[in-house]
């Protein structure tokens, strides 16, 4: 399978094993020993509880506010059990608070830029959930619930049973949509925790007067969350920001587990600091992103990394430098040849003057070329840091020898 589609795959698999696993649980609870049937209520509150603190220790805004909603949809599913003892009108402001209100902001936070609990941003996030609270609370207490309108319930059976009115329906698919693309475009486990607190809520509104099956279904997004907490975390130790290649650390552990043979280029983008001198910093940092974003791209089989500053590292298993040599010459092409456009200071910001004012504007072409030192493990060169370290012989040959070039 092509390696960008089984990621973009795997992305999915985390919401959907937990949400599995508790469709899977669901029809065994009843079976469960007394003792432990006592402890489900308390389940999700110490799953949702120790997900709040994760998302407070990596200090996760948005995360933070999803727990918060999760534990308040998780209090108020447990009113619409028999016992839960609430009048029919308090249930459907509520249900509706549920089906509209939730979805609409677990949509909300996920657009979101991620800005910390305590942040401006952040307080202002928890100060519009308190809103919510407190209108919800309004409407219960004044009894206005006349305007809502909503197909909300029917009795069958004996049973309570809820429904979903068209409105509630178009808004949770919406948000469904629209988390979902932007899943598979992103590919950030933090909205993959975000696609599960939504079905998990999908799931219990569509029958939300089944006993455990909120505490199943909230405990499955809640522990969902964790898992992408901790894997958000992890790629931020192991990716570069700037690039978005693995990091350094990545690659100290790749060359832990490397099995002979495997050739290993060193890359270094010629004359930067003199470039970094003439255009700044900043056009600095987009010439290294265009770089990381052509080297990513490499054929042969060849895992890229940041090395650090501007210096990069492939690694081909399985391949000698004879193999690599092609692969390596055409990125250093395709790097020499591409023409990076910054725009001129007096080109118009707005799209439909910039067609007019196209051609007449200042923008400027800029290009850099690469170094590359590739080298090969052998019984003279046994580990990876010795093939590295003729790696970076090479590469300062290539320098010597004028640069723009693929040394061995
Ligand atoms: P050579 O062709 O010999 O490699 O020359 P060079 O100027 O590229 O080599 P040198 O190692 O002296 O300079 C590297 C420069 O890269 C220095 C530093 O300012 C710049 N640099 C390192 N990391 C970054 C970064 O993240 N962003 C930007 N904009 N510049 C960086
Ligand atoms: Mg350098
Ligand atoms: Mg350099």
């Amino acid at each position: 399978m092509n390696p960008a589609l089984f990621k973009r795959l795997s992305i999915f698999s985390v919401p959907a094993i937990f949400l599995m696993a508790a469709f899977l649980a669901f029809p065994h609870l009843d079976d469960l020993p007394p003792a432990i049937a006592e402890l489900l209520p308390v389940i999700p509150l110490f799953i949702l509880g120790s997900g709040m603190l994760l998302s407070i220790y990596f200090n996760r805004g948005r995360v933070f506010a999803l727990y918060v909603m999760l534990l308040l949809a998780c209090w108020a599913s447990r009113l619409f059990l028999p016992q839960g003892g609430m009048a029919l009108p308090v249930l459907q402001v509520i249900f509706a608070a549920l089906c509209l209100l939730l979805p609409a902001n677990i949509a909300l936070f996920c657009y979101m830029r991620e800005k910390g609990i305590l942040s401006g941003a952040g307080k202002t996030r928890l100060l519009f959930l308190a809103g919510q609270v407190v209108l919800v609370v309004w409407l219960v207490k004044s009894g206005r619930t006349d305007f809502l309108h909503l197909p909300f319930s029917k009795v069958e059976g004996g049973h309570l049973l809820t429904v979903l009115s068209r409105t509630q329906r178009a808004l949770l698919t919406a948000a469904f949509i629209y988390i979902g693309g932007r899943l598979i475009k992103r590919q950030s486990p933090i909205d993959g925790g975000f696609l599960a607190a939504l079905a998990a809520l999908v799931i219990v509104c569509d029958r939300i007067t089944t006993p455990h099956l909120a505490e199943l279904f909230f405990s499955a997004a809640g522990l969902t969350l964790i898992l992408s907490l901790v894997q958000d975390s992890y790629n931020m130790a192991f990716r570069d920001d700037l690039t978005n290649l693995p990091s350094r650390r990545a690659l100290n552990e790749h060359l832990i587990g490397l099995a002979r043979p495997y050739a290993i280029a060193m890359l270094d983008v010629d004359h930067f600091k003199r470039f970094n001198d003439t255009y700044g910093h900043d056009v600095g940092d987009q010439v290294l992103k265009m770089v990381g974003s052509k080297i990513g791209g490499v054929a042969g089989g060849g895992k890229p990394y940041r090395y650090g500053g501007e210096e990069f590292t492939v690694i081909f298993p399985k391949k000698t430098i004879e193999d690599v040599k092609p692969y390596l010459e055409e990125l250093r092409k395709t790097i020499a040849d591409y023409r990076l456009c910054l725009r001129g200071s007096d080109r118009p910001k707005d799209q439909e003057e910039g067609k007019i004012h196209r051609g007449k504007s200042a923008d400027q072409h800029v290009s850099v070329t690469i170094s590359i030192g590739v080298a090969e493990s052998s019984e003279r060169l046994r580990s990876p840091g010795e093939v590295i370290k003729a790696a970076d012989a090479a590469l300062y040959k290539a320098k010597k020898w004028g640069r723009n070039q693929v040394c061995s």
